[in-house]
């Protein structure tokens, strides 16, 4: 967004608040600096020299989840989302909070496996005494061996030539097509069973799966933070190198990583990778789950934003789940409301993440399931971190896990 236009989306603003009524920072504080009208109208004073630029006026518009459930509310059609990016990136200078994460941004963005690695050494020695004393939220163990280590993966060369994926390329019996995986870095280095279980799911159907070498972070905790030029710098390396693979699709398990390369890459950097698609669209578009068998489970989902609100996808894994035999689906109370994650705003405003997350409860409580289940490897964790704190005793599972197990016949 470029001045002008951010100038323009800020004096749209006729304070009605249709925006904050889905605001889940504003519907847990009720406070109206915490909610989205709030932020558009604090941005504004600051054009305006209405107020000065301080550390708390920039902890006011980082404590934005990004969720996105104020999107398509304005009705005068300000694009919220961008014009709270767009406020971080003049405001960055003053929030005190995001200063180390940024300067640990900056340093790794393209050096993933050697932070991860320094990370998880971090994490061996410090980090189960600091969760003990409450100083951090719930953070999975970062694996040993990353997913794209433990796979095989692909340089790409300038020049693509198809005989580049004859050696060593995942291959269906048959191939019936050809995918390539968008990993993304809660995949590689937190959860990389479910790489596992992506790629188990499409080779079961006979595709050819290609995970490439040289793939960098999707740039949205950069973007998160205001450092609009790393993400930019990201995006491009990411387009330059999915831009030579010839693949029918390329798939994510995030829904932060498909948002932001499917609709931030072309406003950050005016191009995209086309065939990005979320997991849930490629396996309906292709009939993955049908013929699918689990033993029984009581199961219900969980809508994670940027899937939800930012792609419109919330009834293909839902009639995927429907449609396996074995499952009882059941509805859960307010399942698109957003479980309080996101990303770095689960460390930095650890009590207001929790305080959200935890009005989840009463939902699944109510519901009586056994499994829940989502497609985002984030909520995974928040999930994972209330699981903890009310002794729930019930599955958590990205939907790739569950096809998976239907497909290998195993339980978890
Ligand atoms: S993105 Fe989410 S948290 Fe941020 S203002 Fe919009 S609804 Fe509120
Ligand atoms: S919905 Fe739009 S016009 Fe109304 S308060 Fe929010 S940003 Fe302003």
């Amino acid at each position: 967004m470029n001045e002008a236009a951010y100038l323009n989306e800020l004096a749209k603003c006729v304070r009605c608040g249709a925006c904050k009524s889905r605001c889940p920072t504003y519907l847990t504080v009720l406070d109206e600096t915490t909610g989205a009208r709030g932020r558009i109208t604090m941005l504004g004073a600051l054009m305006g020299d209405r107020l000065a630029p301080s550390k708390r006026l920039s902890e006011k518009i980082f404590e934005c989840i990004l969720c996105g459930a104020c999107k398509g509310l304005c009705p005068t059609g300000i694009d919220i989302l961008e014009t709270i990016y767009h406020g971080r990136i003049r405001l960055k200078g003053f929030y005190n909070k995001g200063h180390l994460l940024m300067m640990a941004m900056r340093l790794s963005a393209s050096r993933m496996n050697s932070a991860f690695f320094i990370l998880r050494g971090a994490q061996k020695l410090l980090y189960h005494s600091l969760y003990k004393l409450n100083k951090f939220p719930y953070i999975p163990e970062i694996a040993s061996i990353s997913f794209k280590e433990a796979s095989q993966v692909y340089p790409v060369r300038k020049k693509f030539s198809p005989s580049e994926f004859s050696n060593g390329v995942y291959k269906g019996t048959k191939r019936i097509g050809r995918v390539a995986i968008f990993v993304g870095c809660s995949v590689n280095y937190f959860y990389p069973h479910l790489g596992d279980s992506l790629l188990n799911v499409l080779l079961s159907k006979d595709y050819e799966v290609v995970v490439l070498k040289g793939e960098v972070c999707c740039g949205s905790p950069m973007r998160s933070l205001g450092l609009e030029a790393e993400a930019i710098a990201l995006a491009k390396k990411n387009v330059e190198l999915f831009s030579r693979v010839k693949a029918d699709a390329i798939l994510s398990l995030c829904p932060t990583c498909t948002i932001t390369i499917k609709n931030e890459y072309p406003l950050l950097i005016g191009d995209g990778i086309e065939k990005m698609m979320d997991v849930n669209e490629f396996l309906i578009n292709n009939d993955f789950y049908k013929g699918l068998k689990i033993s029984p489970r009581v199961v219900s989902y969980h809508d994670p934003c940027h899937l939800n609100y930012g792609l419109g996808i919330r009834n293909e894994p839902r009639e995927i789940l429907k449609n396996i035999d074995g499952i009882e689906f059941v509805e859960m109370e307010d399942a698109g409301d957003c479980c309080g994650f996101g990303g770095l705003f689960s460390i930095n405003f650890k009590e207001l993440s929790q305080r959200i997350g935890n009005k989840k409860v009463k939902s699944i409580h109510n519901t009586h399931i056994d499994t829940l289940v989502t497609s985002c490897p984030g909520c995974i964790t928040q999930f994972e971190s209330i699981k903890r704190q009310v002794g729930f005793d019930i599955d958590i599972l990205h939907i790739i896990e569950l096809i998976d197990m239907a497909i290998r016949g195993y339980e978890v």
